[in-house]
């Protein structure tokens, strides 16, 4: 993976939130005079794209995605992989595991989207958070047609984790999508109030008890009657969407519904 395009990510933030401060005109030189020293890349391969100033992904890239595309369960979003009724359900929801209302994810939790999510999360890539939220645009979209969505709210870290590692990913994620659709972000009422470890390598009923307890909504009149997309990086088995989903019902909130970057399916 050629890397050598990730330090411009950064430096081109901070430009264009320095060039929101200034005239149209001089924007306008700023971005071309940046796009010259800077030529835009992309975000997953490196290679020169016609773009703004914003990190974003090339065709070639996108259609490695592996982006999940119907037949898919209609209640959590798990593709199938043989051709089959829209109304199916998966076993999942058949046998009612799920407390959240609907949840879609972008794309297969491997290949470049992996490698993209790894680099976003673990190293520091913060401006990989543009591409992500750009192709977390259908899925979200999807669910918003559907359904009235009031607030979107990103899966809180705990703060020792936070303080670990700089930023909230799904929060960034949601910065991002927010803006997208015009849907307004709540960061601050959903808590992850007890430490946990990480849910990798562990069962679903690991899982389960792994996050139990560890979220609580702070601000139960922000979600009170309020229909909520919560928004994930990653889904597993989707016990973590399902203790915040818990928690938020429990707060009064009218409907959970949760789009997520990825998710894992067994192969
Ligand atoms: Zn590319
Ligand atoms: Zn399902």
């Amino acid at each position: 993976m050629d890397t050598d395009h990730a330090p411009t990510g950064p430096v081109r933030a901070q430009i264009h939130q320095w060039s929101q401060r200034l005239p149209a005109l001089a924007t306008r030189i700023l971005k071309e005079l940046v796009a010259f020293i800077y030529p835009p890349t992309c975000a997953g391969c490196g290679c020169p794209v016609a773009s703004e100033l914003e990190a974003t992904l090339c065709l070639g890239c996108q259609g490695q995605l592996d982006l999940i595309r119907k037949p898919y369960c209609p209640v959590c979003g798990l593709p199938f992989s043989v051709e089959i009724s829209s109304t199916h359900l998966c076993g999942d929801c058949l046998t009612d595991q799920h407390q959240f209302h609907r949840a879609r994810a972008t794309g297969r939790y491997r290949g470049l989207l992996r490698d993209i999510i790894h680099r976003f999360k673990y190293g520091g890539q913060t401006f990989l958070a543009r591409p992500l939220a750009q192709i977390l645009v259908a899925p979200a979209m999807e669910l918003a047609h559907h359904y009235d969505v009031d607030l979107i709210i990103p899966v809180p870290l705990h703060p020792k984790r936070l303080r670990q590692r700089g930023f909230n990913q799904a929060a960034l994620l949601a910065t991002d999508l927010g803006s997208a659709l015009g849907i307004s972000v709540d960061y601050s009422s959903l808590k992850r109030t007890r430490w946990t470890d990480p849910q990798t390598g562990l069962s679903r009923r690991q899982r389960q008890m792994n996050v139990k307890g560890a979220f609580s909504v702070a601000r139960p009149e922000k979600v009170n009657a309020r229909s909520v997309l919560l928004l994930d990086d990653v889904i597993t088995t989707g016990e973590t969407v399902n203790q915040c989903t818990r928690v938020l019902r429990d707060g009064g909130a009218r409907l959970v519904l949760v789009v997520a970057a990825a998710r894992t399916v067994a192969m």
